[in-house]
């Protein structure tokens, strides 16, 4: 029994399906940070060919719908799609919502049945400015301090990062709280505690000097998860990882894989 590893994209791109272009009149709003998460699909690109692990990414940009919200959470919605008929909200979550979250969660079901452990890289990004105030950080870690899995992962990986990648500015929980609504919230509740949920959010502003370094930055990861295992009485501290870290091979949990449609013309980069 191992670890495996499963990644996710949830504001992966602001592509735009034809049937609901009509609502998005400003272009400006669906290329800001709001539209999307910019930088985010290539680090989860990259992690999961590294790992060869599944990848999930959203399809769709999250002013249509949130993938990252709960269906009945309000803010599933954004100021472009509130006001929708009832009508037109539930055929937009049958359509790009239930999919894709419902993908993701039968993936995980479906890696627990043969490793001991799935740990869920979530990969976002945020803007460097937020309400006028520029935002103090380069990589938060979000996880749910609660659950001594995810709480020592964390940590050991913030520690690694240290090591690494010195120059990386490293927060646990921040800018946002891991236990707030988001797809690891709700995975957490449907698969138990061999289910472990990390939100990576990246700065932005990493991207104005060149790519988020995504590998050194899961190089600091495996080596945290290496460490735990060799620690001595085979425990991995709260951790508990059973046996060998290994990467996982293709699953069949691939046929439930989101396709991302690069080829989309709303899915264009801002300048
Ligand atoms: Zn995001």
């Amino acid at each position: 029994m191992s670890v495996a590893f499963l990644i996710s994209c949830e504001h992966a791109v602001n592509a735009v399906p034809p049937a609901h272009a009509r609502l998005f009149t400003d272009a400006a709003l669906l290329t800001s940070h709001r539209g999307w998460d910019p930088g985010a699909l290539d680090t989860a690109k990259a992690w999961a060919s590294a790992l060869n692990a599944p990848l999930f990414a959203a399809s769709v940009t999250r002013l249509l719908c949130d993938c990252n919200r709960s269906p009945s959470n309000p803010s599933v919605w954004s100021s472009v799609t509130r006001a929708l008929p009832p009508a037109e909200k539930n055929a937009i979550l049958a359509a790009w919502h239930a999919p894709y979250r419902t993908a993701v969660g039968r993936s995980a079901a479906e890696l627990l049945q043969t490793h001991a452990r799935v740990l869920h890289l979530a990969a976002h990004s945020f803007t460097p400015i937020l309400d006028g105030q520029r935002r103090n950080m380069d990589l938060g870690l979000l996880y749910d301090p609660s659950r001594p899995a995810e709480k020592s992962l964390a940590g050991a990986w913030r520690r690694e990062l240290r090591r690494i990648l010195p120059e990386l500015r490293v927060r646990l929980n921040a800018p946002y709280r891991g236990i707030s609504d988001g797809l690891p919230a709700a995975l957490r509740k449907c698969l138990g505690e061999h289910y472990l949920g990390v939100e990576v959010e990246f700065n932005q502003a990493l991207l104005e000097h060149g790519a988020f370094p995504a590998l050194p930055v899961l190089q600091a990861l495996t080596r945290a998860l290496t460490f735990h295992e060799q620690k001595p009485g085979g425990g991995g501290g709260d951790l508990r990882l059973n046996g060998k870290l290994a990467y996982p091979a293709e699953t069949s949990a691939a046929r439930f894989r989101t396709k991302v449609s690069p080829g989309d013309s709303h899915a264009q980069r801002p300048a």
